[in-house]
């Protein structure tokens, strides 16, 4: 009795549909309604507020709509060809033809590609007043001139039109938020209409960001299409420091051992000469991820206010300082791994102290000095990496989140100065005496490591001069609001924040 009470209220809930549409849409209707759901199965229809209608049954609308049926929301596809679709959907679902489909739900998703969005224009009647969700993507950006979702609302002026969900793909829908991004941005005009596409994206596991009204579109449709947009800079800046050192080192280590001793080294290319470049690139790289914020801290103190913007140079290469510390902590890892092979290297044990004093029938003397140097040189740089480390893990949004602000610049401001002091010293260290020998300079030019050093021991001098108390206490009160000759300024003179 109850299963054949259910199957009556989903037959009524049918005929509802039906009975709202003209009598000749009925008779194109009626033929194509199709149910995924065998009758004895069937369960009661949800009303209105939990139906939602997909248009388009490829991947992004099969995808979307199974994850809507598990959340709980009764589904209804509409499609060119509800017959031959039906196959392919999610159990449980409903497939009608779009007019159909349009009156059996408030908020319609638009699963179909933007460049077919003229079939919606006779459908103009139907979907008045119901909230269209266009998930559309496209291949390039700027491909067209106006944004797809106002394209959309200029085709459908009388739906409200809400962007959203087009930062997920098929398969991340289909694997569900624990394995996927779960963050879902959406914009629109229409508040209501923005809840509406808001409340379906929580039900479904997911967060979602308002960002604000329909002409923020494009930039949503060009998330999809960023390739590391914060890596570019970061990655052409290690590309160009390793090629330039790896062609600096052939020439004075190689090039001139041939030219000069007409001796053929170029085997040491492969482990000798990269483990030269990681380190050299790495150290300056870390420079780099620490100067700016120098450079800023200087530009406040000579400004004499927080209250001014940075050049757009210096804001981009702050903005991309997290890139450079994890470019720099890769580096240093290569550094390590080539280190840890040397013992097994065939060069190593044919050269090694013990073999030349057999060879040479001498006993070379222990030097307490050289012992110092050699061990100060391995402890500084394990100390300095394993801070490197420390650096990159609270990078992790994951881990940073979990720290307090307090906690986050204590590691990434002062550790990280002192990772790029402790690596400064082993690179001085790795120098010794080297610095004023003059074979040191082959063909007058200075070896990779002196020229690396000189960044970094910019930066740490810089840093000094802000720590010195007097410095470090105007800095810390123009961060506080304290503005040099405020009383005096008149404000027009201030250049605002935002232009
Ligand atoms: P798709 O597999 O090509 O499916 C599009 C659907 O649109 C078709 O299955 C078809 O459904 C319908 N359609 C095709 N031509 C049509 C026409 N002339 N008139 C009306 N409907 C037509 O595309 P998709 O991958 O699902 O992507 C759909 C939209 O979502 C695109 O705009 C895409 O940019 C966006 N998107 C996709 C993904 C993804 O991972 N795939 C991710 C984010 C955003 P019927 O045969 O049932 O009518």
């Amino acid at each position: 009795m109850e299963k054949f009470l259910l199957v009556l209220e989903v037959i009524t809930t049918c005929c509802a549909v039906t009975q709202s549409m003209t009598g000749q849409e009925r008779s194109e209707e009626k033929s194509e309604c199709v149910s995924l759901s065998p009758m004895m199965e069937a369960v009661p229809a949800p009303p209105e507020s939990e139906r939602v209608c997909v248009f388009g049954t490829g991947d992004l609308g099969r995808s979307l709509g199974l994850r809507l049926l598990q959340a709980g929301y009764g589904v209804v596809f509409g499609s060119r060809r509800p017959h031959s679709s039906s196959s392919l959907l999610p159990h449980g679902a409903q497939v009608l033809g779009h007019a159909a489909a349009a009156q059996s739900a408030h908020l319609i998703f638009i699963a179909v590609q933007r460049e077919h969005y003229d079939f919606l224009v006779p459908l103009a009647n139907q979907l008045k007043g119901k909230v269209l969700v266009d998930l559309s993507n496209n291949l390039k950006k700027n491909q067209y001139p106006e944004a797809n979702a106002e394209y959309l609302q200029s085709l459908v002026p009388g739906a409200e039109v809400v962007k959203g969900f087009n930062t997920l793909s098929a398969w991340s829908l289909q694997n569900g938020p624990s394995d996927a991004n779960r963050q879902v941005y959406i914009c629109g005009e229409s508040v209501e209409a923005k809840q509406a596409v808001i409340a379906v994206a929580i039900k479904l596991g997911f967060s979602a960001l308002d960002r604000g009204f329909l002409s923020v579109a494009r930039e949503l449709e060009d998330f999809p299409l960023q390739l590391f947009p914060q890596w570019r800079l970061p990655l052409r800046i290690a590309i160009g420091l390793s090629a330039a050192f790896f062609f600096y080192l052939l020439i004075r280590d190689i090039i001139y051992a041939y030219v000069t001793q007409s001796k053929d080294i170029s085997f040491r290319i492969m482990v000798s000469l990269a483990n030269k470049v990681c380190p050299i690139v790495s150290l300056i790289m870390l420079s780099l991820c620490y100067l700016p914020g120098v450079l800023a801290s200087f530009l406040q103190l000579y400004r004499g206010t927080k209250y001014r913007r940075f050049p757009d140079w210096l804001d981009r290469w702050m903005l991309c300082r997290k890139q450079l510390g994890l470019l720099a902590l890769g580096f240093a890892f290569l550094h390590v791994l080539y280190t840890l092979i040397i013992p097994i290297r065939f060069d190593y044990k044919h050269a090694s102290l013990s073999l030349f004093q057999i060879r040479e029938n001498r006993t070379t003397q222990f030097d307490m000095t050289t012992a110092w140097r050699g061990d100060s040189y391995l402890s500084l740089g394990i100390l300095g990496f394993g801070l490197y480390v420390l650096l990159g893990i609270t990078s992790l949004p994951s881990v940073s989140n979990a720290l307090s602000w307090r906690e986050f610049s204590f590691i990434q401001s002062k550790l990280g100065h002192l990772t790029l002091l402790l690596c400064t010293a082993h690179t001085y260290l790795y120098g010794w005496n080297r610095f004023l020998s003059s074979s040191t300079y082959k063909w007058y030019t200075p070896p990779g490591y002196m020229l690396c050093l000189v960044l970094p021991s910019v930066v740490l001098l810089l840093k000094l001069l802000l720590i010195t108390p007097c410095v470090d206490r105007t800095i810390t009160r123009i961060r506080q609001g304290w503005e040099r000759g405020a009383d005096q300024r008149n404000p027009k003179d201030s250049q605002p924040l935002i232009p």
